[in-house]
């Protein structure tokens, strides 16, 4: 069952400074939403304040609901039960542990509302450089097979929404084509995905739709298509490889 996520009059404000104020972003179930925006724009604090609304800085209000069920005031954990993961962009993986006992020290929580539940093998199938690595220890990967491991990670908490958080920093190109086919695959399989890019060419590959973020605000959303067309985004993102 796919999820959809729906963000409403959502402010994220650090002390004064309002980092984040979205009024309406709506990602459809079983579709790949893109967030793109400038460096400082509000793309992490946005992801953020969708997987954890617990944290007493920044301060958040408005809404956030994973179908129909408001997610706003849930705990980390809690949010994992409704089957919400973030891979965030220092990666979270046990730098000390082994490819493989990363993957084993997680696995879905009992009782939760969570999608798919992926085994450990399931995580090679899908990323077969993790199985080659699967002894070596997680701090000596490189940053793509360690991205790899993240997705992994999350994918064995069974999640109906994923939320990555910039996946290709600090990968190779062919590399960044190779993780986000796959995050595309998933998405063919059900899963509900929000993708925060700062690449935009890697992000208009595989989204279905884009949203533009100026400044904490959403400024333009349309298909890949549609953002192609916008003269806004061309100049400022796409206008040259
Ligand atoms: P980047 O691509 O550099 O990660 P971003 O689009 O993800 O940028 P955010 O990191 O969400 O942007 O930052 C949005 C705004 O909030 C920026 O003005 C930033 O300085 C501010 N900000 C982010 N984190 C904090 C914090 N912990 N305390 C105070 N201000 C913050």
């Amino acid at each position: 069952m796919s999820a959809r996520l729906q963000i409403g009059g959502l402010r994220v404000a650090y002390g004064q400074a309002e980092a984040v104020a979205v009024d309406s972003l709506v990602v459809e179930p079983g579709t790949l939403a893109g967030v793109i925006g400038a460096n400082g724009a509000g793309k992490s604090t946005l992801i953020n304040a969708v997987a954890n609304w617990s944290r007493a800085e920044p301060r958040i209000s408005g809404s956030v609901r994973l179908d129909g069920e408001e997610l706003t005031g849930l705990s980390a954990d809690q949010h994992v039960h409704r089957g919400v993961q973030l891979v965030p962009e220092g990666r979270g993986v046990f730098m000390g542990l082994s490819v493989e006992e990363n993957l084993k020290a997680v696995a879905r929580p009992g009782g939760s509302h969570g999608g798919r539940s992926y085994a450990v093998d399931d995580v090679y199938a899908l990323f077969p450089r993790l199985r080659e690595r699967r002894t070596n220890l997680a701090g000596s990967l490189s940053g793509g097979e360690r991205q790899m491991l993240a997705v992994g990670r999350a994918l064995r908490m069974a999640p109906k929404l994923l939320l990555l958080d910039e996946p290709s920093i600090g990968l190779a190109p062919r590399l960044v084509s190779t993780l986000l086919a796959t995050i595309r695959e998933l998405v063919e399989g059900g899963l509900t995905v929000l993708l925060v890019e700062q690449n935009v060419h890697a992000a208009t590959e595989v989204t279905d739709v884009l949203h533009l973020l100026e400044r904490g605000r959403v400024v333009a959303t349309g298909t890949v298509a549609e953002m192609r067309n916008d003269p806004r985004i061309v100049e400022a993102y796409l206008g040259a490889r």
